[in-house]
């Protein structure tokens, strides 16, 4: 058995604006066993003293494509499955050197590969995915372009980001294949999308009749539908249709992020994948098209962070990255910090995450009964929000389930 003792530890959870008083936490194998100021360290635990530094559960990122390992989603779903999978474990392993020990993937990510994690194959974040994304033909995962009327790349390929289906029975069997094949919840492409080249960004994906039909599937199978969206149109109506996770949102008003908060939505958005397309996207070959597309959403995006604030809208941490540009997907803490105060910011990524994982209680806390995923941080991130990017250069200590990842 392996035991840990963190002696004088001030937490930062994103529960308060302060760091806790400092604390003694017992870790027994993967597992937290006590966090209270009396905690005495257990006859030979390896006793870690953290005075002066701070610590903060392990991070989660809500929104990860862990197989878009090139810019272009388009050539992902090209490559052969070997590489995508080499590839997504160095992704992988970078992830959980920035301090993320669990991701969401919204597309993409197999059953197989949460299978390879569990083994401990290798050193990666937990993952919690969809699977395939739904989207219509034309739509957000439809990547031929307007002469080209070959059936589409195959979903089957480990890189494709998602499926088509169309109509109601098709959607249906779509859903249910994804819940079969491993997906904790569905994801769908429901407005125009950047790096897609026949739908502009206003375009609403899927009917009506076709969301709810998913939406009831995902329900059947005791979860829930997050959706790709941008407008405000789109996110009213997949609202209105029982979606419960908004990724990126750039384009919300205050009063549908009021409506979405009133029926006890989540939003995620991704700012810093806007921000990375904008700067370096046609250096990485993603075509001057899409990067054109990107302004679209890019410059309205601070502006929805304080909208959805003040519709008092939860907002869980997202990066959406692709390819090289990855190695970002720390400075969404930092592009928000600019907006919203920090405490918000690091909620984004611990208990608000969390609770989007389904794995509330069990990660996104330093508290007794969940998994020992901890980062120590060099500083107190509420005041700095930046200590948390750097690639982890501010981590002395990174633990998954119990494992040390790093200690410096
Ligand atoms: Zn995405």
């Amino acid at each position: 058995m392996s035991i840990y003792f963190l002696a004088n530890a001030r937490i930062v959870d994103g529960t308060s604006a302060e760091p806790g008083a400092p604390v003694g936490v017992v870790i027994e194998n993967d597992v937290i066993r006590d966090v209270s100021a009396t905690a005495k360290a257990p006859e030979g635990a390896t006793v870690i003293d953290l005075t002066g530094k701070f610590l903060m559960p392990g991070l989660i990122d809500a929104h990860v494509h862990i197989n878009a390992i090139d810019a272009s989603l388009a050539r992902c779903a090209q490559l052969p499955n070997s590489l995508v999978m080499a590839r997504s474990m160095k992704l992988l392993g970078e992830m959980l050197g920035r301090g993320f020990t669990t991701v969401r993937d919204v597309g993409g990510a197999e059953h197989g590969q949460v299978l390879a994690v569990e083994e401990g194959l290798f050193d990666s974040p937990r993952l919690v995915i969809a699977g395939k994304a739904l989207s219509q033909s034309g739509g957000h995962c439809d990547f031929r372009g307007p002469f080209d009327s070959n059936p589409p790349t195959t979903s089957t390929k480990l890189g494709a980001l998602g499926r088509l289906c169309d109509g109601v029975p098709e959607v249906r069997k779509a859903a249910r294949e994804e819940i079969k094949n491993g997906a904790r919840f569905i994801k769908i492409m429901a407005n125009g999308g950047v790096a897609s080249p026949t739908d502009p960004i206003h375009f609403l994906g899927f009917s009506r009749e076709e969301i709810t039909a998913i939406v009831e599937e995902a329900r059947n199978a005791g979860t829930y539908v997050s959706a790709h969206l941008y407008t405000d149109e789109g996110i009213r109506r997949a609202v209105e249709c029982g979606v419960h996770s908004l990724e990126h949102c750039n384009l919300i008003t205050e009063e549908t992020a009021r409506f979405a908060a009133e029926q006890g939505a989540v939003a995620v958005p991704t700012l810093v994948t806007y921000d990375k397309l904008s700067s370096e996207g046609e250096a990485l070959g993603i075509g001057a098209e899409a990067v054109g597309k990107v302004d679209d959403v890019r410059l309205a995006g601070m502006e929805s962070l304080s909208r959805m604030h003040k519709a008092g809208l939860p907002m869980a941490y997202g990066s959406d990255l692709l390819g090289a540009m990855h190695r970002h997907q720390s400075e969404e803490f930092v592009i928000r910090g600019r907006v919203l105060p920090a405490q918000l910011v690091i909620a984004s990524a611990t208990h608000i995450a969390a609770k989007l994982c389904r794995m509330e209680g069990k990660i996104g806390t330093v508290a007794p009964g969940a998994f020992a995923d901890l980062i120590v941080v060099d500083g107190n991130p509420l005041e700095d929000l930046s200590l948390l990017t750097f690639q982890g250069r501010h981590l002395s200590l990174i633990m998954k389930g119990g494992k040390v990842i790093k200690r410096a």
